[in-house]
């Protein structure tokens, strides 16, 4: 099935609020295996209304409008819609009532504008709003479908996600439902995934395969139509049994979580404990394995020794290995190492995770932007030093940065 969004509202095409409803319903239409191939933003104006309904009759199954169902006279998408199918408005009695009930529990008298949030196009189904007062409607008018859904996100999602997605599921007939799988990737761009699966993507039609994209990480959504749970899994499984083949050991989890969660799962199961000590990155790498909840149990605590005399001090590195002619520096393998060791043993810790390197905007003791080193100091086993070279501003190196050391902690968690 093919869908056009439709957003009403002036305020959008002067830039005086963004359509989020856009990306919500997006996201979601996605999700029951709807295709959506426009997305229109249109003022409050008849005509122009108009317009948009002609043109996504002609190349959408479904429109989705949103916006435009409120109480006053520029909220017009029910009546152009009417018009335009030649049909009439109706009021919905229980809505009616509602709003009527409302009106009068905040003692407030109701004006007859009020009313017209409680219309409907005839012969169509209302959709209960429950967290506001414009009723939503829907029907399918020589076979094209069309939802009309309020404007406030908060009135939007929850209609969406209920009556708007039961009508959507019932009128997709007997149209399997779509199951679907998130896969979470890490260490690997998107480009570089991509051209890994290009065959698959271009060849399987059933599951289907889409990527999707952040920095840092990289996600796969595989999709199935079945008619139950077991089928669909069964169908997904031996995807991603071909995907695992190709990219196994990037692929850190089957579900909607952030690596640095799959870390501290990980060092809960194997009871290790973690500490870190940061230079370029500030704090970074702290801050997002302490945003796992419940992480103090395994993140010991993190150090930020930005400079030299801080890494002397509170790690005890040599100023003769930081600075003075010959010294390798505050920026390098050696560096990275000790910072990471240091951590690891102040701490007390299984794992010592470091990163130093030049975030920008200027380089640094004679090293490029975007040089990084970190390493991952495991108790027992002899440290790694992994070297990037990441490109970006200021606070898109240090994602990255923290990023790739997060992924080579996983990996060193595997093993
Ligand atoms: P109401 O019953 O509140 O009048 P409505 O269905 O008529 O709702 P609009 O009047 O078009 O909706 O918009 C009401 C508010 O909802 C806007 O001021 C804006 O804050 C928000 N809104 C509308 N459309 C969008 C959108 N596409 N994305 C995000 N927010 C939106």
């Amino acid at each position: 099935m093919r869908a056009e969004i439709i957003a009403v509202g002036t305020e959008l095409l002067l830039g005086q609020i963004v359509n989020t409803n856009a990306k919500v319903l997006s996201q979601r239409l996605a999700d029951l295996g709807i295709d959506v191939y426009f997305q229109t933003v249109v003022g409050d104006n008849a005509d122009r209304l108009r317009q948009a309904i002609e043109i996504g009759r002609s190349r959408a199954d479904l429109l989705v409008f949103t916006g435009g169902l409120g109480p006053t006279q520029d909220d017009l998408t029910k009546d152009a819609l009417a018009h335009y199918l030649n049909l009439k408005l109706i009021i919905h009695e229980p809505s009616m009532t509602e709003i009527e009930r409302v009106f009068s529990s905040r003692g407030m008298e109701m004006v007859l504008s009020n009313r017209r949030q409680a219309l409907m196009i005839e012969g169509s189904e209302p959709l209960e709003n429950t967290t506001g007062l414009a009723l939503g409607n829907a029907l399918k008018v020589d076979g094209t479908l069309y939802l009309l859904l309020p404007g406030p996100p908060k009135e939007m999602k929850p209609m969406i996600e209920g009556p708007g997605e039961t009508w959507l599921r019932t009128m997709m007939g007997e149209e399997k439902p779509l199951f679907s799988r998130l896969l979470k990737f890490a260490g690997i761009g998107e480009s570089n995934l991509e051209a890994k699966l290009i065959d698959l993507i271009e060849a399987q039609s059933d599951p289907t395969i889409a990527p999707y994209a952040k920095v840092g990480e990289v996600s796969i959504r595989v999709s199935t139509k079945a008619m139950t749970a077991e089928e669909a899994d069964h169908k997904i499984d031996r995807a991603v049994e071909q995907i695992k083949e190709r990219l196994g050991e990037h692929l850190y989890a089957q579900e909607d979580v952030s690596i640095e969660t799959e870390i501290v799962r990980m060092l809960r199961a194997s009871r290790r404990r973690l500490a870190s000590a940061e230079s370029c990155s500030g704090g970074l790498f702290a801050e997002l394995i302490t945003n796992v909840p419940g992480s103090s149990g395994e993140f010991v605590g993190g150090v930020v020794t930005y400079t030299n005399m801080m890494k002397n001090r509170l790690l005890g590195i040599p100023m003769t290995q930081l600075e003075g002619d010959g010294a390798p520096g505050a920026i390098s393998e050696s560096t990275a190492a000790m910072m990471a060791e240091s951590v690891r043993d102040l701490s007390d810790s299984d794992f010592g995770v470091s990163l130093t390197g030049v975030a920008g905007p200027a380089e640094a003791e004679g090293k490029p932007v975007g040089l990084v080193y970190f390493a991952i100091a495991e108790r027992g086993k002899e440290t790694v030093v992994h070297t990037t070279h990441l490109s970006g501003g200021r606070d898109m190196i240090r994602l990255r940065a923290v990023k790739a050391a997060l992924y080579r902690l996983w990996q060193a968690l595997q093993a």
